[in-house]
């Protein structure tokens, strides 16, 4: 049976099922889901990383700058929530690898890689193999120790719950997904929720695991920076945002489930707000133009251009997307959530 039809069949027995819950099973389901079985990184949606090296290099020399500040402790974790491709990890070590602190900080690091997907961890396995990644399945699993933790386009993964408020009665209802003739729906059931009716908003978007996220590292008993780039808005939460990719198109999220990507804006004001209020320290968020062109983008892509001085416009033109306003540069934000105590991260 398919994961379509799964999906109608516990909506039959069950109900109309939350937003989060279709995406958790649309992208991890184990025999069919998206992540799990046929991510379709740089065919169905790109990233970042996979658009310039430039990315991965910056973000490496953050690392380098930060294990220095954290009193270049050895041994530290460094950690990448969803890798994709390994793509930005290895654009990262290789420009770790180009200064004297950089060494000694790959000397002192052990890679942790945390991966929902056997196919995606199947290509950081040999992509990253030269450094001897750990593996683990949560972030939760991640052994103890001081850390450093990068994350690009995993918080939107994270499912939500989509919440609206009625026009007229000024009541909050619950999106849900339910079914009609063998075709999935949308519908919507009271929400008695106690925290949604100081919102001051008519419709938002709330993902439960940026709090989870935020405990987590709360537990953690040595110091840490987590430096997490995403797409969302910086002040109010976000709305209707469930979008679905195929073949770099958008699609209806309800149609092929498992053979699409699902994705949500990040609520960055809420995991400012769950971060601070587990005693983390926050920095950001900020624009990823503004971030990147603090780190050095411009200097870095100079230098490429002059090491490849017959590719310098396509050097020239990927890296711009990155920082440029009207494309990836204002639409992705950096946030980056520390343990207490510690001065302000690099770039913020
Ligand atoms: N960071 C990469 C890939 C982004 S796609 C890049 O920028 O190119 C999202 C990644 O997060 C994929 O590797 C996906 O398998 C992983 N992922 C999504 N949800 C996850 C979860 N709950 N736990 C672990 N990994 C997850």
């Amino acid at each position: 049976m398919s994961l379509k039809d799964r999906i109608i069949r516990l909506i039959e027995a069950d109900g109309p099922m939350p937003v989060s819950m279709f995406m958790q099973m649309a992208l991890h389901d184990p025999s069919e889901g998206y992540y799990a079985t046929r991510p379709g990184l740089g065919q169905d949606f790109t990233t970042a990383p996979e658009t310039s090296q430039v990315f991965g290099e910056l973000l490496g020399v953050w690392v380098v700058h930060e294990w220095d500040v954290l009193g270049r402790p050895q041994p530290c974790h460094l950690v990448e929530l969803g890798p994709g491709r390994g793509t930005l990890m290895v654009d990262a070590l290789r420009a770790m690898s180009s200064s004297e602190t950089g060494r000694a900080c790959l000397e002192a690091l052990q890679l942790v890689l945390v991966e929902a997907s056997p196919a995606l961890r199947k290509v950081q396995a040999e992509r990253l193999q030269h450094v001897c990644p750990l593996f683990v399945d949560d972030l939760q699993d991640v052994p103890d120790g001081h850390m450093l933790l990068l994350a690009n386009e995993f918080l939107d993964c994270l499912p939500a719950r989509q919440f609206e408020r009625d026009a007229e009665s000024k009541d909050w209802f619950e999106i849900r997904i339910g079914s009609e003739n063998g075709e999935l729906t949308y519908g919507r059931v009271k929400a008695d929720l106690d925290w949604l009716s100081s919102e001051t908003v008519d419709a938002l978007d709330h993902q439960p695991g940026l709090r989870t996220l935020c405990e987590i590292l709360s537990h953690r008993t040595h110091p840490f920076r987590a430096l997490f780039v995403d797409y969302g808005p910086m002040v109010q939460p976000p709305a209707d945002s469930l979008r679905a990719y195929k073949q770099g198109a958008l699609v209806d999220p309800l149609d092929e489930p498992g053979a699409q990507d699902l994705t949500v804006d990040v609520d960055f004001a809420a995991l400012k707000t769950e971060a601070e209020t587990v005693g983390l320290d926050v920095s950001g968020p900020l624009p990823q133009g503004q971030f990147l062109l603090t780190l050095g983008a411009e200097a870095r892509m100079q230098s490429l251009v002059r090491a490849n001085p017959n590719d310098a416009q396509s050097i020239f033109e990927a890296a711009k997307r990155l920082v440029d306003p009207s494309d990836m540069g204002d639409r992705f934000k950096a946030i980056c959530l520390s343990s207490s105590g510690l001065p302000r991260a690099a770039g913020f």
